[in-house]
């Protein structure tokens, strides 16, 4: 927790003026309105995968992958057992 900017992980308070003021970002904290914005532009691709064009299948089990891989990550569970 602080008052570090989500995206570039700089302070918000008395930043560079030239990153915009402070936004918060629910849930995940607060973050320069320009990173914000930034990321706006770019977060619908992750690591090349162009989330917006996949189709609904493919989607679906991306979703599921990552909650699987959040699971394992957090210690909960070692199989895969959502529900
Ligand atoms: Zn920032």
């Amino acid at each position: 927790m602080g008052l570090n900017c989500t995206f570039c992980n700089e302070s918000v308070i008395n930043s560079d003026p030239s990153k915009g003021h402070p936004v918060s970002i629910a849930p995940y904290g607060v973050a320069h309105s320009y990173c914000a914005q930034q990321d706006l532009l770019y977060k619908r691709v992750f690591q090349g995968v162009r989330i917006a064009e996949l189709d609904h299948q493919s989607f679906l089990e991306l979703k599921e992958m990552v909650l699987t891989e959040d699971n394992v990550r957090s210690g909960m569970t070692n199989h895969v057992d959502l529900f």
